[in-house]
C-alpha cells in the first residue's frame, strides 16, 4: 500500500510516500525558519497560515519528484497532535478533503511516535523492545518501547524541554533562532571545562530531567564573562552538561530495564556531540545504538507517512480529529494486532 503522510505540527510544513514494501519513495519539505526568525520563536497563527499557503505547492513537488499522482495513493496519513492547534488543523483540513474527495482511508498519526519510530527508516534491522530517548523542541523523554503502540514512560521532563534549553541558552547568547544548531556550532569552536555548570538531578538515581536551572546557570555565567571570546567556551561547556546529562539517564535506563539497544530521536538527536556520547555509552554496555539521520531527527513528513503504513488497520472513513496535547502512552498497538 502506498501512504502519503502530511507533517504539520509546528513551523515545518512536509508531504511524503511511503510504500509498505518499496520503502520510502521521496518528501517535499518546507521550513518556515525564515518566517519566524525575527519573532525569535514560532509565530502559531503566522504557522498556520504558512502551513495552508505552501501545501498544495508541496504535493505538487511530491509528486513531481517521485512520478505518483494522488491516483496512485492508498491511505492520507497526517500529523493529529501534539502540537500547535492550528497548525495541525492545516494538515488535518488537507488530509480530509483529499480523502473524502479520493474516497481514501485517514489515519492520524502522533506526531511523537513518528519521532520515536523514524530510526527504523534508516535501520530497518531495528527490533523491539528499545529504550528511547526522544530529545526535541517540546518534548524530553525516556521511553520503554515494548511492540509498537506499547510504550512505557520512563521519565521526562519536568520544565524546559532539551531542545528548548539550546533554544533559550542560545539567545542568553545572542545567537539567532533556532538557537539549538547555532550553538553546537559555536560550541564546537570552544574548549569544555572552564565554568562549572550542574547536571541537574543526577544525584539521585531518577530518570526525569529538568534543564531550566541550567539555563539559569549559564545566564549567572555570562553575568560574570564580559570578553565575547568565552562565549564558545561557555556554549561548550553548556552543550557538554545537557549531553553528559542525557547520556547518565540513558545508561540508568538501559539498566533498569535489562534492555539492550537504545534508540534517539527528535531534533536535538541531530546533535554530533549528544550522538557520540551515546555510542561511547552503548558500546561500553554492549548495547546497540540507533540514530535516525539528521534530516529524519527534525520534523518530517516521511516519519508521518512511516507510521501511517504501521497503523493502516487503524484507518477511519471519516473525520480528521486532532489534539493539542496527546500523552505518548495513551496510544495503543493497531487494531487487531496480537497482544504482545
Ligand atoms: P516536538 O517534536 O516536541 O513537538 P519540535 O517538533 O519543535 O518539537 P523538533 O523539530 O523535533 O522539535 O526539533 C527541534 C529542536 O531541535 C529545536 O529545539 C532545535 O534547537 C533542536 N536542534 C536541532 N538541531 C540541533 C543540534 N544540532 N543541537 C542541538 N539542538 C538541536
Ligand atoms: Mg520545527
Ligand atoms: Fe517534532
Amino acid at each position: 500500500a502506498l501512504v502519503l503522510g502530511i507533517e504539520s505540527s509546528c513551523d515545518e510544513t512536509a508531504v511524503a510516500l511511503y510504500h509498505t514494501t518499496d520503502g520510502l519513495l521521496g518528501e517535499a519539505l518546507h521550513s518556515q525558519i525564515d518566517l519566524h526568525a525575527a519573532y525569535g520563536g514560532v509565530v502559531p497563527e503566522l504557522a498556520s497560515r504558512d502551513h495552508v499557503r505552501r501545501l498544495p505547492g508541496l504535493l505538487a513537488e511530491l509528486s513531481h519528484k517521485t512520478g505518483r499522482t494522488l491516483a496512485d495513493v492508498d491511505a492520507v496519513a497526517y500529523t493529529a497532535g501534539p502540537g500547535l492547534v492550528g497548525a495541525l488543523l492545516a494538515g488535518a483540513s488537507l488530509a480530509a478533503g483529499l480523502a473524502q474527495g479520493a474516497d481514501l482511508p485517514l489515519i492520524p498519526v502522533h506526531h511523537m511516535e513518528g519521532h520515536l519510530l523514524a530510526p527504523v527508516l534508516s535501520e530497518p534491522e531495528l527490533d523491539f523492545p528499545f529504550v528511547a530517548l526522544l530529545v526535541s523542541g517540546g518534548h524530553t523523554m525516556l521511553v520503554a518501547c515494548h511492540a509498537l503502540g506499547r510504550y512505557e514512560l520512563l521519565g521526562q521532563s519536568l520544565d524546559d524541554a532539551a531542545g528548548e534549553a539550546f533554544d533559550k541558552t542560545a539567545q542568553l547568547l545572542g545567537l539567532d533562532y533556532p538557537g539549538g544548531p547555532a550553538l553546537a556550532h559555536l560550541a564546537a569552536q570552544g574548549t569544555p571545562g572552564r565554568f562549572t555548570l550542574p547536571r541537574p538531578l543526577t544525584r539521585q538515581r531518577g530518570l526525569d530531567f529538568s534543564f531550566s536551572g541550567l539555563k539559569t546557570a549559564v545566564a549567572n555565567q555570562l553575568a560574570k564573562v564580559s570578553d565575547v571570546q568565552d562565549h564558545p567556551d561557555l556554549a561548550a561547556d553548556f552543550e557538554l552538561a545537557v549531553v553528559e546529562t542525557l547520556s547518565t539517564k540513558c545508561r540508568w535506563a538501559l539498566e533498569a530495564t535489562g534492555m539492550s539497544r537504545l534508540l534517539i530521536a527528535g531534533g536535538v538527536a541531530a546533535n554530533t556531540r549528544l550522538r557520540a556520547a551515546l555510542q561511547t555509552l552503548c558500546e561500553a554496555q554492549g548495547a546497540h545504538f540507533f540514530v535516525p539521520s539528521a534530516a529524519l531527527c527534525t520534523d518530517n513528513a516521511s516519519m508521518i507517512a512511516h507510521v501511517g503504513a504501521l497503523r493502516l488497520a487503524d484507518a477511519q472513513r471519516s473525520g480528521a480529529p486532532v489534539r493539542a496535547r496527546w500523552p505518548l502512552s495513551e496510544l495503543s498497538a493497531p487494531r487487531g494486532a496480537a497482544h504482545a
